[in-house]
């Protein structure tokens, strides 16, 4: 179905902390923004976070703030579950793209009661929790969702109509259909965030195999108040780990796997998580297995040094293989850097820290111009340093990650750079504000 043509000043592509920024930076100034977002959810990798490093606070505390901000603020409208397409230059200024609208199956009536999750006899995998727990085919993406509704998992649901039938508020609608609609903008700001190295290419560290090999990821989902399990286990037995390793750089630094760059935050969120570990395992033994300790911002030493005085222990070790024990204990096969020998330790749990890789989604919306990559296939900064949300095609601007590995509060730097960046080129070719 294709509708009338509607009009914003900026399109704002990912609702990530970088997007919200981006979006509520502008809106305050007066301008109309378009915030599409391709998850159920606004929120980003953020809101799936437990605390946030150096300083301990809670990561839902600060993100669900500015979420509830984006979502009422008046000059913003958010799509989710939505992608865009077909970005193309007008003649004049500005831009068109055609908005695409995914089915959610579950119309705005949804009160969140869960009801028909309970019902669906479909249990699979839950994405929202790093696979650690199953779902059901109808669900609500997780507890603190924006818009807290549920959707249809088409793709797995068995059609057996019981959501339709237990729905308190008839918000099961199996005839919706994918709606694309023209938008025209005056800029555009990408904020499309990064993807998680996938450790299943480093098949030496036996991730996917033995159970008790998880993603730092895992381990997040496994350290929030509404974690899916009670406390920290084990995927493969259900017992209270007391030895855990944790592998720095996996799919970082390593030309092998072609992400030769640094990921910024993996030493920091490794040590943040040694550290709520050890308020949640207290008889637990940690060891964070490194090439070399990134603790470059403002109170990162310190934290580094926190953690080695509440016993975390720091070695430097190449790992070569994890292979995996009878009663499901892991060996460590790695050299120690600074002794010069190869050496075997036993761990009940190995976190490995994966990296953060480049979504290259922005590659494929444009039509007609062509927006450039970095070498590292992140969005180019043209003018890095004068100018640093500026892209290749004029009137387009970067935010966040999607720019290059960096934590939340550069993150928001970055919006912030964006933001100004787009007011400012608003006013220069569109004579506003
Ligand atoms: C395990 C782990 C722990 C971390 N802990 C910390 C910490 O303690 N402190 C800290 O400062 N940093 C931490 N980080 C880093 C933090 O996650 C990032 O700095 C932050 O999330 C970057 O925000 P962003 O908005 O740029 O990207 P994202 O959070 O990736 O958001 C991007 C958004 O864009 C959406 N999107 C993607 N593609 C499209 C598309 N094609 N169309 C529409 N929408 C799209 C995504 O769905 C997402 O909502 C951690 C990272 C990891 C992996
Ligand atoms: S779809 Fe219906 S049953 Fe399911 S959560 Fe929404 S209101 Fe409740
Ligand atoms: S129709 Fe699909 S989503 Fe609804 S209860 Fe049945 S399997 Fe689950």
């Amino acid at each position: 179905m294709v509708s009338q043509i509607t009009e914003y000043d900026v399109l704002v592509i990912g609702g990530g902390i970088a997007g919200e920024e981006s979006a509520l930076n502008l809106a305050n100034l007066g301008y109309k923004i378009i915030l599409v977002e391709k998850d159920l959810s606004i929120g980003g990798k953020m809101i799936h976070l437990s605390k946030v490093f150096p300083t301990l606070d809670c990561a839902a505390c600060i993100t669900t703030p500015k979420v509830s901000e984006t979502v009422r603020h008046p000059n913003i409208t958010i799509l989710t579950n939505s992608v865009v397409k077909d970005i193309e230059k007008n003649p004049g200024n500005g831009f068109t793209f055609s908005l695409v609208e995914k089915p959610r199956y579950v119309t705005d009536d949804c009160t969140g009661c869960q009801i028909c999750e309970e019902k669906c006899p479909v249990v699979i995998e839950d994405q929202y929790q790093w696979e650690l727990i199953g779902r059901k085919a109808v669900y609500i993406p997780f507890s603190i969702s924006s818009p807290r509704i549920a959707a249809v998992d088409i793709e797995n649901c068995i059609l057996c109509g019981l959501c339709e039938k237990v729905c308190p508020a008839d918000a099961i609608d199996f005839t919706q259909e994918e709606k694309i609609t023209p938008v025209n903008v005056k800029s555009i700001i990408i904020a499309t965030g990064y993807n998680l190295f996938d450790p299943l290419n480093i098949p030496r560290y036996g991730f996917g195999k033995f159970k008790n090999v998880v993603t730092s990821m895992q381990m997040e989902r496994q350290l929030v108040p509404t974690r899916p399990y009670n406390t920290v286990l084990r995927p493969k037995d259900g017992k209270m780990p007391d030895n855990i390793a944790y592998v720095l750089c996996t799919g970082s630094r390593d030309e092998t796997v072609g992400n030769p760059i640094c990921s910024q935050v993996c030493c920091m969120y490794s040590t943040k998580q040694a550290q709520l570990l050890m308020g949640a395992l207290p008889m637990a033994d940690i060891t964070i297995y490194y090439i070399n300790i990134r603790a470059f911002g403002k109170g990162f030493n310190e934290f580094y040094e926190q953690a080695k005085d509440m016993g975390v222990e720091f070695v430097k070790g190449k790992i070569g293989k994890i292979t995996e024990k009878e009663n499901g204990n892991l060996i460590i096969r790695y050299e120690d850097i600074s002794k010069g020998k190869i050496k075997e330790t036993e761990h009940d749990l190995v976190v490995l820290s994966v990296g953060l890789l480049a979504n290259t989604d922005f590659t494929t919306m444009f039509k007609t111009e062509k927006i450039e990559q970095d070498r590292f296939h992140f969005v180019r900064q043209t003018d890095e340093l004068s100018s640093p949300a500026k892209t290749s095609i004029e009137g387009v601007f970067v935010a966040g990650t999607a720019a290059g590995p960096m934590d939340i509060p550069d993150s928001i730097l970055s919006a912030g750079a964006a933001s100004s960046e787009t007011a400012s080129y608003l006013r220069r070719n569109h004579n506003e504000k």
